[in-house]
């Protein structure tokens, strides 16, 4: 079944209470070739001109040209980025400045450029869309912005762009990091899921299905897909980006990334908190492919045999500050605290486990994917598998996996882990 298209056309329900889906986005077009069509595309959405349309020098040389040229008799703004335009508050102050007399916003890029976008139009009250150059993230849908402000990562509410054009020739193209970023931010379905179901079922916590149903059908072809991404293949680029649009929906209509940031994401965040923030730092989905091979060897181990003997968890302020530096420290301390455990609560949960131990294993082993099948897939497509892929070091690597758990309150198996005295980074991330 065409997801995309039974969800914009409102015809889609969620099976939990029956309700009729609605997301922001009006349009998504994903087509073989969208040359000659991209004026047409932004008119159907009734925009205001003029168009700023944002850029950077190797997106406007991908499409932005393009799209400038067809747009060019309505008013254009090129507002063109130099570098690798990072996605913070001064960059976005240059491109609110720039498009300040713009009717509406053009985005013609991937993750940066389309958060930046996204981000200007909110601030300033204006409508956008988005015209995709590679099928790099799942954000292109999503309502969220990730911005750096005060040299902190702060995730931010924006406007949905209300057409996201994929032509399929322009991101078969795009440089191979960015396609294998993608398979990485779309792979990580299987541990996404374990952990936000397997939170739910011990914690209690809001669970949905829906955003997992919306590509089910898609993720396989898009596995076995992987080793001719690379290569130009705009029929598995089609099936990657379908699986990353939807993938946005799913964020959208469950009003928070839970569907598509769980553990993986965590160590990712530690990565991107703590490591270096050079112009070659590895891409956003090029960590989350290496952590979700890590979570799904985690899960697996942690899944296999009796249930897990939670104790209460062991961290500590001085052990947080001594780790992240005393205001950090503190900040995570308040963050994480109400998903540490005492004695009582571990015990309670022990006894749970032991009750739903039977099911809980069945209904996760449905939903994973095996870990070996992740790695091959990674191989096959030539994404990182390990930390040395990303340029990090062993010590750097296994602190993520051992801390990523205390920076957010988010409860995933790395937390079963730590609180089992399980938690052996050696054990997952060679
Ligand atoms: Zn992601």
């Amino acid at each position: 079944m065409d997801m995309i298209g039974e969800l914009l056309a409102g015809r889609l329900r969620d099976p939990q209470n029956g309700e009729c889906l609605t997301v922001p986005v009006k349009r998504v077009v994903i087509e073989k070739s969208l040359a000659q069509s991209e004026a047409d595309l932004i008119t159907g959405l009734d925009l205001p001109a003029p168009f700023a349309v944002v850029s950077d020098y190797n997106t406007y040389e991908a499409l932005g040209r393009r799209v400038e040229s067809a747009l060019a008799g309505r008013g254009v703004i090129s507002i063109r980025l130099p570098g690798r335009p990072h996605p913070d508050e001064q960059t976005a102050a240059r491109v609110m400045a720039a498009g300040a007399k713009a009717g509406s916003y053009i985005a013609v890029g991937s993750g940066t450029i389309n958060d930046l976008t996204k981000f200007s139009a909110a601030q300033q009250g204006k409508r956008c869309a988005v015209f995709a150059t590679a099928p790099s993230m799942n954000g292109y849908t999503s309502v969220n912005v990730a911005i750096t402000m005060g040299g902190h990562k702060k995730s931010l509410p924006a406007v949905a762009p209300e057409g996201v054009f994929c032509d399929l020739s322009v991101l078969a193209a795009a440089p191979v990091r960015l396609i294998r970023a993608g398979f990485g931010d779309a792979i990580c379905r299987s541990t996404a899921q374990a952990d936000w179901y397997m939170a739910h079922r011990l914690r209690g916590s809001a669970y949905r299905s829906l955003p997992f149903s919306l590509f089910a059908d898609l993720e396989d072809a898009m596995v076995e897909g992987a080793g001719t991404l690379t290569r130009g293949d705009s029929e598995a680029i089609g099936v990657l980006t379908r699986v990353l649009v939807l993938s946005g929906f799913g964020m959208t209509i469950c009003g928070g990334s839970y569907p598509a940031s769980q553990g993986e994401h965590l160590i990712s965040h530690y990565i991107e908190m703590m490591g270096s923030h050079d112009d070659d730092a590895p891409l956003h989905g090029e960590q989350i492919a290496v952590t979700t091979l890590v979570m799904a060897r985690l899960q697996e181990a942690l899944l296999a045999g009796a249930p897990p003997r939670l104790k209460a968890s062991s961290v500590t302020l001085a052990g947080l500050t001594s780790h992240f530096g005393d205001a950090l420290g503190r900040e995570c301390m308040v963050e994480i605290m109400p998903k540490l455990l005492t004695e009582t609560q571990a015990d309670e949960l022990n006894e749970k486990l032991e009750r739903v131990w039977p099911s809980l294993t069945g209904d996760l082993g449905r939903m994973m994917r095996p870990a070996r099948q992740i790695e091959a897939a990674l191989g096959r497509c030539g994404a990182p598998t390990g930390y040395a892929g990303l340029g990090l070091t062993h010590d750097f690597f296994a602190n993520a996996v051992a801390h990523a758990r205390e920076i957010r309150n988010r409860y995933t198996f790395l937390d079963v882990a730590a609180d089992s005295r399980r938690l052996e980074p050696e054990r997952y991330i060679a």
